[in-house]
Order: C-alpha cells, then structure tokens, then sequence
C-alpha cells in the first residue's frame, strides 16, 4: 500500500523554491541518464523515411522517438553570433557567417518548422530523451579559424549553461576546434571526423573518438583494431547500405551514423538473435588491391588432381588467377596450358596462418557459371597437414559446393572415416538456389562440439549432430573436434566436376568477405 506522505515545507522552502525557478533557465533534468543500447546515430535526425527537415527539431524528436542512441546535427553562427542549427554554410541562399539571424529565421524549413537556434534545439532534445546522445558537429568558419574556435567556446558555454554536458558529443572536421573544448571542457567526448589520422594520433592529442567516413576503416582495417587498444571510440560516416552496416556492426563499432535509422536498428536486433554470443575473430574483407593478403592465405600448388582427378594446375601468386580487385577477392580458373594441365587455376587456404576450433564462418561469394566449373569453400584439419591423420579418418567439412553441370544447386558435406563419398554415406544435404551466379549469397556455418549447423543468407538448412540417427561418436564417426583451417579454390571437371566447356573461360568465382567469429565461452 502507498503512505501519503504529507510533506512540510515551510515558508522558507516555498521562497527557495520560488527563487530558484526564477534565476534558473536551467532544464529539469535526468542527470543519470541511461543512453539506448544500440550504436545507431541518427544523422542530422530521423529525416529520411517520414520526409522531414534535415536538422529539423522534429527530426530530432523522431531520433529520440525510435530510441537511437544518438542525434546528431550541425552548429553555425550567424553574423549577430546567434548559434544556430543548419548543415550548409548558405541557407536559402543566404551566406549564414553574414546575415543576421532574424533575417534567416524569416524562412521557416519546409515543415513550417522556424530554423532552429542552438539554445532551442539542445532543450528540445533534453525533453523527455532517456535515450539519446546529442551528437554536436561544429563547423568550421568560413570567416576564419579563430572564429571557428570562438564558435566551438560559445557552444560550449551554451552547453553547460544548459547543465547538457552529460548528453554531448562534439564532432569536428577541424582538430583545432576539438582541442580547444578539450581543453574548455576535458571530460566531454569529442570525436574526429576527417579521418586522415590513425587512432594513435587522437589518443595523443586528448581527442576520445575516430568518426570516419567508413570507407576510411575500408582502407586501413587496421585501425579500427588499433583504436579498440587505444580506448578511442569508433563511429563511422554516413552509412546507408545493408552490407556496410553489417560490416561496421560485425566490427563491433561503438557508433554508426546513418540516414537509415530505422534500418540500423532492424539489423542490430536480427543479429542480437542470428550471432547470440559470437564475436568476430578473423576476417578479411579484400579491401586492398593485388595478390591476397599473404599474412592471411598461403596456396596449395599443383596438377595431381587431388584425388578426384581434376584437370586444372592450381598456381601461387598469379595475379591472372588469384587477385583482390574492387573490394573482393576473385579466384579465376583460365583454359592454359600448364605443364601437363590444360587449365591453370588458385587453391588458397588458412592453413599456416589461421585455424580454428569451433565458431561461426561466414563467406559472401558469387559462383562461377559454366560446365566444368567445381568451386568450394569447405575445410580441413590440421592434423592431415602435419600427417597425423589421413583423409577421410581426420574429417572434412564442405560448407559449399557447386557444379556447373547442376547449375544452382549448391550442396554441403561432412566427410569422416565411416561416413564419406567414397562409401556414398556421407552426411549431405543440397538444396536448389534461384541464381549463385550474379548474386552474392553468405554461405555459413556454426560449429560446435555436438552440431553444425549450415546456412544460407543466414537462413538454417542442414544441420548435423553428433550421434545423429544412432551415428558412431568416436572419432571415425565425428572428428570435428580439432582445429581445422579454411580452403576456397576454383576446381576444373574432374569426377564431380565433370564435362567442361571450353567457351566458359575465363572463370571465377568472387568473394565479398570471410568472416569468423568465435563464442569466448567455447
Ligand atoms: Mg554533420
């Protein structure tokens, strides 16, 4: 039950409380509050999907309405040194930096909305927001620098005069500026938006966050690692695409901004569910140009026909048949005569440089077209490798398999020493696709202890379990229990791959990303 409680505050707390409204413009506020759990930004607001302003309160209002965790928008000064909430340097063609605000604040957005000043943005966004970040990107003046640090001191004082400082984030293009409120204001966070400098640099110079245009990370992948060492926040620019997102979501980033809130958080809530616990520990998402990065795949070379009597010579280090091009790998087999091959192709493997036990491995790829053509992607122990085991005892894992003479339907495997293709008892499943050939698919698995479960674009359709069916549980019945490495390579005819056609050449296949991810608990 509820006690009323009677409160007595006297005479002298009513005059308190009186004077204290009257002095203070100060907002009442949740000092504590508990920002959304996702890394979404919504860029200049929620403006896109309901035709809104950009930098618009209402947009705003519609980011902390979706619960993004943060909003972010741009601050100029008019020539009267009105703070004032706006992205170009002209508004309605007038040059902001030289026009007084009562002559801008004359045109409303087209919402009806007035052009919102700092002051009445930064209240807006502190009402009723137990949610989101306000993300303030000062931009330099076209006046001078010296005004752009006066702009970044002002917005600061208007900050703190607001008692917002818990809710800020300052963005800049201009280091200078984000020095200066390091220093006007050391606790707040302040993040980098030119990306032309490794996270190195912003830890030296007291800035807390790279926020790059995210094709930035795309040509120095190593820095989103090194920032993660260095405490710098990560955030990235502007986002829009599906597969950026999930790249940039995959990579664990702190913040994403993005025109596409309501697309952000749909991904960040289907993948809490497809990826539970994994975290990503390997990739490569053949961002740079050339030969494969040689620190992540070495290649198996020759023209034995690796048991199954296959036509092409596998060579190392050509680019004609194993190269990183516009942000994918590409495995080409050539009609080429070479040695005692009459087609020369590329096998690469981890082996060497990477394996694993147990986890999730992901490989976005198209697949090449054409009778002949024999790609996988599929795995091997180690313990073959180092002649421990022999095939088929040690195990093998086929996570996708295509023949171009049964074109679309793509087939996976588990090979062991009592169940395999040699006796027709292997453990397989395959299913009909609609076009492996100019669309990419994500072709997956989880493994773990007991199962492995096999997908395509995320969606279940084999799994195995250990001891399935009364199956034996021994290590001639399921080896999948050592550290295994990664295969991808383009085979020609040979007994699966059967009739080649010689038009087809030259053939690829091409792959978007690798990705692996591991549970810490496994
Ligand atoms: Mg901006």
């Amino acid at each position: 039950m509820n006690k009323i409680r009677k409160i007595n505050i006297g005479i002298t707390g009513i005059v308190l409380l009186i004077f204290s409204a009257c002095v203070s413009t100060k907002p009442t506020l949740i000092n504590k509050i508990s920002f959304a759990k996702n890394s979404v930004v919504a860029h200049r607001g929620a403006w896109k999907k309901n035709g809104l302003p950009e930098n618009s309160i209402a947009s705003l209002k519609q980011a902390i309405e979706l619960k993004c965790t943060g909003s972010e928008f741009d601050v100029r000064m008019t020539a009267d040194n009105v703070l004032i909430v706006t992205h170009d340097p002209t508004y309605n063609n007038l040059e902001i930096e030289k026009t007084n605000y009562s002559d801008l604040a004359a045109l409303k957005l087209f919402n009806g909305e007035k052009l919102p000043t700092l002051k009445e943005y930064l209240l807006a966004g502190s009402e009723n927001n137990n949610s989101t970040r306000l993300f303030c990107e000062i931009k330099p003046s076209k006046v001078s620098k010296e005004r752009g640090i006066v702009i970044a001191t002002k917005v600061v004082q208007l900050v703190r005069d607001l008692n917002l400082q818990h809710m800020v984030t300052y963005i800049s293009f201009d280091i200078d500026i984000l020095k200066k409120i390091a220093v006007l204001e050391p606790n707040s966070s302040t993040q980098y938006l030119e990306g032309n400098k490794p996270p190195e640099y912003l830890k030296i110079a007291g800035i807390k966050g790279a926020d790059y245009h995210y094709f930035n990370y795309k040509k120095h992948p190593e820095w989103i690692e090194n920032a993660k060492k260095n405490d710098i926040i990560l955030n990235a620019w502007t986002v829009n695409e599906a597969s950026d997102l999930e790249w940039l979501l995959a990579n664990n980033f702190d913040f994403i901004t993005t025109d596409e809130p309501e697309l952000l958080l749909k991904l960040t809530k289907e993948r809490k569910i497809l990826y539970k616990d994994y975290q990503l520990v390997w990739a490569d998402e053949f961002n740079t140009a050339g030969l494969p990065d040689s620190t992540k795949w070495n290649y198996n070379v020759g023209g034995d026909g690796y048991g199954n009597n296959e036509k092409q010579f596998y060579l190392e280090k050509t680019l004609e048949n194993s190269f990183v091009k516009d942000g994918k790998l590409h495995i080409v087999a050539l009609k080429k005569e070479h040695q005692n091959s009459q087609y020369t192709s590329a096998r690469l493997t981890t082996y060497g440089k990477y394996s694993l036990q147990y986890g999730k491995i992901e490989v976005m790829a198209k697949l090449p077209e054409g009778k002949g053509t024999w790609p996988a992607i599929w795995m091997l122990p180690e313990s073959l490798r180092k002649k421990e085991e022999t095939w088929p005892t040690c195990g093998e894992i086929d996570i996708m398999e295509h023949v171009g003479n049964d074109p679309n339907m793509v087939h996976t495997t588990l090979h062991t020493q009592l169940y395999n293709h040699m006796h027709n008892t292997q453990i397989s499943h395959f299913e009909r696709l609609t076009d492996v050939f100019n669309t990419s698919h994500l072709y997956s698995v989880e493994w773990e202890p007991d199962t492995i479960k096999f997908f395509i674009d995320n969606k279940l359709f084999f799994e195995a379990f250990k001891g399935q069916d009364g199956k034996d549980t021994s290590n001639e019945g399921w080896p999948f229990d050592k550290p295994y490495f990664l295969i991808l390579n383009l085979a020609i005819g040979g007994n699966w791959g059967g009739e080649i056609d010689d038009t087809i050449f030259p053939a690829q296949m091409q792959i978007d990303y690798v990705r692996i991810y591991q549970k810490p608990t496994l």
